[in-house]
């Protein structure tokens, strides 16, 4: 049994508190409740506790359990795990919001896919922002080139940026984003989303201009392996 509506109320007051320790306002901060690998039964039980924004990692299985919930118009799916250039198109069918968009050929796939929607497709683009050789993300010095390519697409909306930093150098890592961050809104009116800090540090993240926190664990509890 899953207390999903504890969990939730947990996390939402974690997420003033850290907002009051920052002096911030509640509404500069958007709860990401990450539903990868929990079932379509589970999301219907957050939703009904008023939980609007879902991000899911698997294309897949997203995908079955988009389409299960269908039924729930105001549901905003954010696409946040790494990207096959074969499922653009899921993508941009499913999808309001990707976070996790890092090189050119995505970019141009996505645009070209969307184009068949009203509505552009709002895309961060993921920094690897502690430099790890195995990690997704583009580099801090491609960060002006890649926003550049984004804002040139018809069917695309830059919003910001993702960042997954390392564990121990976590809050150098936030820092670091909030400095980016606000340099490319100066840049790009379109920016307003820093999609930073998980159920394990989303009160440093706050306190680094986080605008969008990505919480799994803490309101669907642990997961299980991922099968396939
Ligand atoms: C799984 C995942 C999360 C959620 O992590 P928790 O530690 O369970 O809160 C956040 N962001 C991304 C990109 C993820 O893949």
């Amino acid at each position: 049994m899953t207390h999903i509506k504890d969990n939730l109320t947990t996390v939402e007051l974690q997420i003033s508190q850290a907002c009051q320790l920052a002096h911030r306002s509640i509404d500069e901060v958007c709860l990401l409740a990450v539903s990868k690998t929990k079932s379509a039964t589970l999301i219907q039980q957050a939703y009904n506790c008023g939980q609007r924004a879902f991000g899911e990692s698997y294309i897949q299985e997203a995908v079955e359990k988009i389409q299960q919930l269908n039924h729930l118009k105001d549901i905003v799916w954010h696409f946040i795990g790494p990207i096959q250039s074969n499922k653009t198109r899921l993508i941009t069918d499913n999808f309001s919001w990707v976070h996790s968009v890092d090189r050119e050929k995505i970019i141009t796939r996505l645009n070209e896919h969307r184009s068949n929607q009203d509505t552009p497709l709002n895309v961060c683009l993921q920094v690897n922002i502690s430099d790890e050789k195995a990690k997704s993300g583009i580099n801090v010095n491609e960060l002006a080139e890649f926003s550049a390519l984004v804002d040139q697409c018809e069917h695309l909306t830059l919003r910001g940026l993702m960042a997954i930093p390392k564990k121990n150098d976590s809050i150098q890592s936030f820092n670091e984003m909030s400095k980016l961050f606000n340099e490319l809104k100066q840049q790009y009116p379109t920016v307003d989303t820093l999609s930073m800090g998980m159920s394990g540090d989303l009160t440093d993240a706050i306190a680094n201009n986080s605008t969008m926190v990505r919480i799994g664990t803490a309101i669907f509890g642990e997961r299980e392996p991922a099968t396939g």
